[in-house]
């Protein structure tokens, strides 16, 4: 945030139109940019805020529009040397920057390379000094006019320091070296670039799912339109092969449609009417007829890449750490330098060349890049490579504390269990009539959204029962729901519910009892305080569940627990089913956060999935919280840290996996680079290193974890 405008220049505020843009900013590759162009536009009447995210890119800026335009703003970012565009613009000839750029470059080495030649050559040495000075000139015109606009913000950047190093050795008579350190400083560049292009791109490569131009059916014909002309409830006609523009509801046509780029699932799923369909999947062999349900900037994509952005611009815990250590490094090796060329010549009476020498390689040495872009290129690498994964992790700050996770908590119904239920039976109670029962129940459960209400509107529906109205319904949180049906109160719900109600008898426990042990959960029906009947409904297991739990406790998880508001005995047998370590029954939505909590208290850091049906406060609670199913689900999506958009369990393993690798991936790259520092640090003060020896190992340490970090784009 900028402070201290003057305040005389505040307009009415009444006038004030607020007006917030997003530019990609060319040439924004590391921290110190941020400072250089903050402090150019800070002065700029009218500006609000400035946010800057530098994998990404971009700068947001806030400003009052009525004193202060786009084009002033771009302006402004030119005179620093980058170039600014508005986010939705096209670039343009943005390649033109990279191209002049790597031809300097070569034209350097050349010339270096004359110069090397010159020197072997029978003629007088001296004559090596032209192309040496080439090398210089060409090699150093990019790095010279950044410099200038880092040196006009106060900003003591790698490029003021290089251009320091570089005149210090001409200054020395020192010309091979100077070209040398600045034809490799210019190539390191150019890598670097490169390589956080590949970062950027991982993430730029989701957007480029979706295709521009969408078939619609207007007015009997069909004809192409750009997908941003589309509207809503529009119909558009998706041929075989082809891939969604948007997303929508099939309303006609059979296919299987391929949801990896969303979902990351690898086979395709079965679309018929109804169904729901996203932008960016891929369709099969048939042709569907699509209803459009989002327009191009809310499709499920979009949102995803959002979040993706949203969450690779926050800072993680280690990269404040890190940014904290760079802005005590870098003035403090810089003040080292100055001793040591100061103090030994003057004090001890040594020689000042030799000790002006080592001074600049310390300079050298004294940029923190490699250590401060280590840590964001391995959390956009890691969350990029999750997305294409189908899992969306919202910051660095969950795959921090994903990676430390010691005990994961599963929800039962929805989670564990598929959450398409089935009716299995209804035993009846006091001499009620089955079809009584499935009434009264059907009613009250068409007002609820519980998958076990939706399991029983169903088979109530095909079974012929008519459903009445229900009034004044109310969801009671894990434990059913009541509401008056054709006058009478009716209660739907399980155990604990009816106990509370003092509903239960002996006979209705043993019954009870007998529904449970056949790993159905019992859902107990009254009408007018009198239980009528037991309705049994069962729930498979999700194919993947026993894998995905076996693979936690062979990762080292300690403790792997499934939470459920359903009856125990229900609970027990699915338990033993999966080999959990330990199951708690009989919830209420609080009960699972006490249960969370517990888990942390005993074992440390908890991860806690679920469904977001009765659930959320412990999602919430866990000091991770993973959503199931979030493709279909806006607010999985939005609450969860990590949410997945396939229902595939054994998408956590994965996302422990990767979290914990990109918390080993940081932590190396750290220690690399401060130890390679270090030793140069050591190396430099004692005259062992040479300039251009330093160049290498600063900008080799910069490469070196970048492509550490690029790595995490595969974890599998
Ligand atoms: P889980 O923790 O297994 O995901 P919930 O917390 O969603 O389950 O529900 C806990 C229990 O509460 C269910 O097993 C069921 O017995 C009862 N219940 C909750 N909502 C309903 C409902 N709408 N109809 C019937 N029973 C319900
Ligand atoms: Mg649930």
């Amino acid at each position: 945030m900028i402070g201290g405008r003057s305040r005389a220049q505040v307009a009415c505020p009444v006038c004030q139109i607020h007006a917030e843009s997003v530019f990609k900013i060319e040439g924004m590759d590391c921290h110190e940019e941020v400072v250089i162009l903050e402090h150019r536009l800070k002065h700029l009447a009218g500006l609000e805020s400035l946010s800057a995210d530098v994998i990404g890119q971009r700068l947001r800026v806030t400003y009052d529009a009525a004193r202060l335009s786009d084009d002033t703003i771009r302006h402004a970012v030119a005179e620093t040397g980058m170039r600014a565009w508005l986010e939705h613009e096209e670039p343009k000839a943005s390649l033109s920057g990279s191209a002049s750029r790597s031809a300097l470059a070569i034209a350097s080495g050349i010339a270096l390379a004359a110069g090397f030649l010159v020197r072997l050559a029978p003629i007088d040495p001296r004559w090596s000094l032209l192309p040496f000075a080439a090398a210089v000139l060409t090699g150093g015109l990019y790095t010279a006019r950044r410099a200038v606009s880092a040196a006009r913000a106060f900003s003591l950047d790698i490029n003021v320091l290089m251009l320091v190093a570089v005149a210090g050795a001409i200054a020395i008579g020192e010309w091979s070296e100077a070209a040398t350190v600045i034809f490799l400083f210019a190539l390191a560049q150019l890598l670097e670039t490169r390589s956080m292009e590949r970062a950027r791109h991982a993430i730029r490569a989701l957007m480029d799912l979706t295709p521009g131009e969408a078939l619609v059916r207007r007015g009997g014909a069909d004809e192409r339109v750009k997908v941003d002309e589309v509207r809503l409830g529009e119909l558009i006609i998706v041929r075989p092969g082809e891939k969604f523009p948007l997303d929508g509801q099939v309303i006609g046509g059979e296919s299987q449609v391929n949801q990896a780029p969303i979902t990351g699932e690898s086979l395709p799923v079965d679309k018929g009417p109804g169904d729901e369909v996203f932008a960016g999947t891929i369709n099969g062999r048939g042709a569907l007829d699509v209803r459009v349900t989002r327009l191009r900037r809310d499709t499920t994509l979009a949102r995803v890449i959002g979040l993706v952005e949203v969450a690779q611009a926050q800072r993680a815990p280690m990269q404040a750490f890190v940014e904290r250590f760079a802005r005590s490094y870098t003035p403090g090796v810089i003040a080292l330098a100055v001793a040591v060329a100061a103090v030994p010549p003057l004090a001890f009476g040594q020689p000042f060349g030799a000790w002006f020498y080592r001074a600049l390689v310390l300079l050298v040495i004294s940029c923190p890049c490699a250590l401060v872009i280590s840590t964001p290129v391995s959390i956009v690498s890691a969350l990029a490579g999750a997305a294409r994964n189908g899992v969306l992790i919202k910051g660095g700050i969950h795959l921090e504390r994903a990676g430390a996770v010691r005990s994961v908590a599963f929800d039962k119904t929805g989670t564990l269990s598929r959450g398409v239920l089935r009716v299995a039976g209804i035993a009846a109670l006091n001499g009620a009539r089955p079809a009584e029962i499935l009434r009264v129940a059907a009613a009250l459960e068409s007002r609820s959204e519980h998958p076990i209400g939706e399991a029983i509107v169903r088979h109530a529906r095909t079974a012929g029962v008519e459903i009445e109205a229900a009034e004044a319904f109310q969801s009671l949180p894990g434990l059913g729901a009541e509401a008056s049906v054709a006058g009478r109160r009716a209660i739907v719900g399980n155990h604990r519910l009816f106990e509370a109600r003092r509903l239960c008898t002996p006979e209705i426990d043993a019954r009870l009892e007998q529904v449970a042990g056949d790993g159905q959960t019992a859902v107990l029906v009254a009408s007018d305080d009198r239980p009528i009947g037991i309705i049994g409904v069962s729930d498979g297991t999700r194919g993947s569940a026993r894998d995905a739990i076996a693979l936690l406790g062979r990762q080292g998880i300690e403790r792997v627990v499934m939470l459920t508001g359903d009856n125990r005995h229900t609970a027990r047998a699915m338990a033993r089913a999966l080999g959990v370590d330990e199951f708690h029954a009989e919830l209420l939505p609080e009960d699972k956060v006490a249960a969370v909590e517990d888990l942390r208290r005993r074992f440390g850091s908890v991860a806690m999935v679920g469904d977001g049906v009765n659930d959320a406060p412990a999602l919430a609670a866990a000091d991770v919280g993973i959503a199931m199913g979030a493709a279909g689900s806006d607010a999985a999506l939005e609450t969860a840290d990590i949410a997945l958009m396939a229902d595939e369990l054994l998408r956590i393993p994965y996302a422990l996996r990767l979290s914990r690798a990109t918390v080993r991936n940081i932590k190396a790259n750290i220690t690399v680079s401060l130890a390679l520092k270090g030793a140069f640090l050591a190396l430099g003060v004692a005259g062992l290193a040479t300039l251009w020896m330093a160049v290498v190992a600063d900008m080799g340490a910069s490469l070196l974890v970048t492509a550490n970090g690029l790595r995490l784009l595969r974890v599998r």
